[in-house]
C-alpha cells in the first residue's frame, strides 16, 4: 500500500487524539516513521542537521601560544575561541618559520611540535582545579589576627601548623592575601634576627652550623623557589628576585645598611630534580651537555641508556623514526624490555644501577683491541696529558722545567671565545705530553688541542712510562692518561662485567665493536640515570668510548642527557648584553634602574641572597650530620652548602610536596615549624592544600 506524507499526517494526528496525546506534536514525534528516500546519495530532505557537525570546528578567533610546562619543550600551539572560549589547540606548524635576530632559521624537521598534553591544555585553563582567587589557611589567619603568637606544640595545634591540610582555606581578596603575607614575612623576619632569633633558633633544637648562613638576618629563613624558571623568567624567576629583595626587609628589622643586608635564600631548581647529569661538569666543565633532538637524526648509531624516546619527549620523538629511516643502527641499554627496546636493533639488559661496569667494559675492548682512533686521541682529548706516579697528579711544567713561564694565550680561542678570564687561564696552568718525535717532555697549553698542536710539531704518546727530572733534582715516574687507564680498566674484563651488569657478553662486544666501527655513534641517557647514587661515575663513563673513538665534537655524535637546558644560554650575560638574566634576579634593591628603556648593561647587580639545596629541607630540614659509633659527631655537609632553618617557604610553579620523598615526615614533622608557606600556581595541587597563603597565577 502507498502511504503519502499527507496520509500518514492525518493518520498520525487521528491516533494522536485517540491515544490521548494532548500535544500533536507529541504525538508526531512518538509516530514519525523514517522518511522514505530512494538513493540518499542523490538527495535527502532535511539536512541541516550536518551543520552541526560541519560547525564543530568553527571559531571566532585563533591565536598563538607557548605551552611551557617543566617537559620544557616549549611548543608553539594555536588556540581556536568560539564565544569568548578558548575550545581547542593545535600545532602551529610554523617552527621553521622561528629565528634568531641574526636572521638563523629553525629547520622544518622541528615539525610537527606539540603533544596531547598540550592540545588539551584548555582543560586545565577551565578545569575544576584551577585556582581563580587567593585563599588564607583559617588558622594561619587566626594566628596573624592574634599578634603572631610564638609558636609552641600548644599553639601549633592551636592554629592547625600540624593539621595544615585539614583546615580550612578562606577565600580572600589579593589585597588581603597580600597584606597578610607581609604582615607574616615582618613578624618572623623580626622574630629570628639578632641574639633574640639566634636563641630561639637554637632552642627550637636546630644546629648551631644551621647559622652559617643566617648572619644574624631572619629573613636568611626565607626560602624561595622559581620551578623550572626558565620556563617563565620574568613570573618564575620573580621568586629569586623577590628573595634578593628581601634584604630591604631585613634593613628594616635591623637597621643595617645594604652592604650587611641579607636577602632570602633561594631554593635550587634542577639539582632537586635531578635531570642534570651530575658528571657532566667532572668531564667537560658544562652543566650538562644537550643537544637539540634535531641533531639526534645525524647519528649512525645510536646507543639510548635509561631513556625511552618512544613514550617520552613527546615533540621530538619523531626524530627517533627518523633515526630508523635514515638507516642508523639503535641500541637499548635498560633493564626491562622497554617500548625503545622493541625498536632496537639490539637490547642489551642490564641490571640496575651497573651502567657504569658496562661501559667500562666496552672501554677497555676498545683499548685492548686498539680498536680507538688515536690520531683523536692525541689531539683532542687529555688523555697524553702526563700525569706523576708519585702523587697521581697532572704533571706541570713548572715541575721539571726551571724558570718556566706561562706563554701568552690572550690571542687563543680559550680567552677570545670561551670566556676564560687572566685570573683563571694563570690557575688551569699548563700541561705536559710526552713528545714521540723528541722522545721529550713537551710542555703545551689549553689552546694546544687539534691543529694547534700538528702546528707546534707535538706528537704526545698515549703508552708508557717515563722517568723525568724535577726542578728540585727528584727522578719521577709519569705516565700519559691513557696508560693510567689501561690499569683502571684492568678490573674490567669481560667476565666481571657480565657478572656485575648481567648483560650477555656476546652484546658486550658487539656494542664495543659497532662504537668501533660506526660513525657518528651518539650515547642519549634518561634523567632516571641522574637518580643514581654515584650518579656521577655513569656520566663520566659515558663519555669513554665517545672519546676513544672520536665521537665528540661532530654532528650526531656525543654523549648528552635531556634538561632542556640548553634554552638557559639565552639569558646568560656577557659582555655586549649585560648581566643577563643576573640582571632580573639580582638587580640590586637598593640601586633598582626604573627607566623603561635602560640598556641591560645598565642594570647594577648585588647579590643579597644566597642559593640552597631544597633537599636540606626535605632531609628533616637540617644538615647531614650524623653521631658515627667511632668519630662521633661529624658534620658531613660542607660550610658552602650548610642551610638555614626554614620559617617561611614561598614557591612558584611547582609542586613541592608531590616532589618530595618521605612526605610523610615533612608534613608531620617538619612543616609544623615552618610559620608561613605559600604556594602560588594555576592549580589546586598538594603543596597549595598544605599551605598557608595560597596565589592563583594566571596560566
Ligand atoms: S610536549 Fe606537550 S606538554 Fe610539552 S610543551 Fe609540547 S605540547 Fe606542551
Amino acid at each position: 500500500m502507498d502511504v503519502t506524507r499527507r496520509d500518514f499526517l492525518q493518520t498520525g494526528l487521528t491516533a494522536g487524539a485517540v491515544l490521548g496525546f494532548g500535544q500533536p506534536t507529541l504525538a508526531l514525534a512518538a509516530l514519525a516513521p523514517a522518511v522514505e528516500v530512494g538513493n540518499p546519495l542523490e538527495v535527502y530532505p532535511g539536512r541541516d542537521w550536518e551543520k552541526v557537525y560541519r560547525d564543530q570546528y568553527k571559531y571566532d578567533s585563533s591565536f598563538t601560544w607557548v605551552c611551557s610546562p617543566n617537559c620544557t619543550h616549549e611548543c608553539r600551539l594555536r588556540a581556536f575561541v568560539r564565544n569568548g572560549v578558548f575550545l581547542r589547540s593545535e600545532q602551529n606548524y610554523d617552527s621553521h618559520k622561528v629565528g634568531d635576530i641574526m636572521g638563523n632559521k629553525a629547520t622544518p624537521s622541528w615539525n610537527p611540535r606539540g603533544c596531547l598534553n598540550g592540545y588539551t591544555f584548555q582543560r586545565r585553563v577551565y578545569g575544576p582545579y584551577r585556582l581563580r582567587y587567593p585563599m588564607i589557611r583559617k588558622g594561619w589567619k587566626q594566628w596573624a589576627d592574634d599578634g603572631f603568637p610564638e609558636l609552641t606544640p600548644e599553639t601549633k595545634t592551636k592554629y592547625k601548623f600540624d593539621a595544615r591540610g585539614q583546615d580550612e582555606l578562606l577565600r580572600a581578596t589579593w589585597d588581603e592575601a597580600y597584606t597578610y603575607a607581609a604582615k607574616g614575612m615582618m613578624a618572623i623576619a623580626k622574630r629570628y634576627s639578632g641574639d633574640e632569633g639566634k636563641k630561639r633558633l637554637l632552642a627550637q633544637g636546630y644546629p648551631e652550623e644551621m647559622l652559617t648562613h643566617w648572619e644574624g638576618a631572619g629573613t636568611r629563613t626565607f626560602k624561595c623557589r622559581g620551578g623550572m624558571g626558565l620556563l617563565g623568567v620574568i613570573g618564575k624567576y620573580g621568586m629569586y628576585r623577590f628573595a634578593n629583595t628581601l634584604a630591604l626587609l631585613d634593613t628594616h628589622v635591623r637597621g643595617v645598611g645594604p652592604d650587611k643586608a641579607r636577602g632570602g635564600r633561594n631554593w635550587s631548581n634542577y639539582t632537586w630534580h635531578g635531570d642534570q647529569a651530575p658528571g657532566h661538569p667532572f668531564v667537560h666543565g658544562l652543566q650538562a651537555s644537550d643537544v637539540d633532538f634535531n641533531e639526534l637524526r645525524f647519528a649512525k648509531l645510536h646507543i639510548g641508556m635509561g631513556k625511552n624516546l618512544v613514550e617520552n619527549k613527546r615533540p621530538d620523538n619523531h626524530y627517533f623514526i627518523e633515526l630508523m629511516e635514515r638507516g642508523a643502527k639503535i641500541v637499548c641499554i635498560v633493564p626491562e624490555y622497554s617500548p625503545p627496546a622493541t625498536k632496537a636493533d639490539y637490547w642489551i639488559p642490564v641490571r640496575p644501577n651497573s651502567d657504569t661496569a658496562l661501559l667500562l667494559g666496552v672501554s677497555r675492548i676498545l683499548m685492548d683491541e686498539k680498536w680507538y682512533d688515536a690520531p683523536y686521541v692525541k689531539r683532542f682529548t687529555d688523555m697524553p696529558l702526563l700525569v706523576r706516579t708519585d702523587t697521581l697528579k697532572r704533571l706541570r711544567p713548572e715541575d721539571i722545567f726551571p724558570g718556566y713561564t706561562q706563554p701568552d694565550m690572550s690571542r687563543g680561542a680559550s680567552m677570545t671565545r670561551q670566556g676564560l678570564t687572566p685570573e683563571y687561564r694563570k690557575k688551569v696552568g699548563d700541561f705536559v705530553v710526552w713528545d714521540a718525535k723528541t722522545n721529550a717532555p713537551r710542555a703545551i697549553t689549553r689552546d694546544d688541542v687539534g691543529d694547534r698542536m700538528t702546528e707546534k710539531g707535538i706528537d704526545p704518546v698515549l703508552d708508557g712510562r717515563f722517568t723525568v727530572k724535577t726542578v728540585d733534582g727528584k727522578q719521577v715516574e709519569v705516565m700519559p692518561l691513557f696508560e693510567a687507564y689501561k690499569i683502571h680498566l684492568k678490573d674490567y674484563d669481560l667476565d666481571t662485567v657480565h657478572e656485575i651488569t648481567h648483560a650477555p657478553k656476546e652484546l658486550i662486544r658487539r656494542l664495543a665493536k659497532d662504537i668501533a666501527t660506526i660513525k657518528p655513534v651518539a650515547i642519549h641517557i634518561g634523567e632516571g640515570i641522574n637518580h643514581w647514587f654515584h650518579a656521577t661515575l655513569v656520566n663520566r663513563a659515558n663519555y669513554l668510548p665517545l672519546m676513544l673513538t672520536g665521537n665528540v665534537g661532530e654532528m650526531g655524535s656525543g654523549s648528552h642527557t635531556w634538561a632542556g637546558n640548553y634554552k638557559a644560554a639565552l639569558f646568560q650575560g656577557s659582555e655586549e648584553t649585560g648581566p643577563g638574566f643576573k640582571g632580573w634576579v639580582a638587580e640590586d634593591p637598593f640601586h633598582p634602574n626604573l627607566d623603561p628603556a635602560a640598556d641591560g648593561k645598565d642594570i647594577q647587580t648585588h647579590a643579597h641572597s644566597y642559593d640552597e639545596e631544597v633537599a636540606y629541607w626535605a632531609h628533616g630540614d637540617k644538615p647531614l650530620i650524623v653521631n658515627t659509633p667511632k668519630y662521633g659527631r661529624k658534620v658531613f655537609t660542607g660550610t658552602t652548602h650548610m642551610p638555614t632553618p626554614t620559617k617561611v617557604m614561598w614557591f612558584t610553579n611547582v609542586n613541592l610536596i608531590n616532589n618530595a620523598k618521605w612526605v610523610y615526615e615533612l608534613i608531620k614533622n617538619v612543616n609544623p615549624n615552618v610559620e608561613l608557606i605559600m604556594s602560588t600556581d594555576i592549580e589546586m595541587t598538594a603543596s597549595c592544600e598544605y599551605a598557608d597563603i595560597v596565589l592563583a597565577a594566571n596560566s
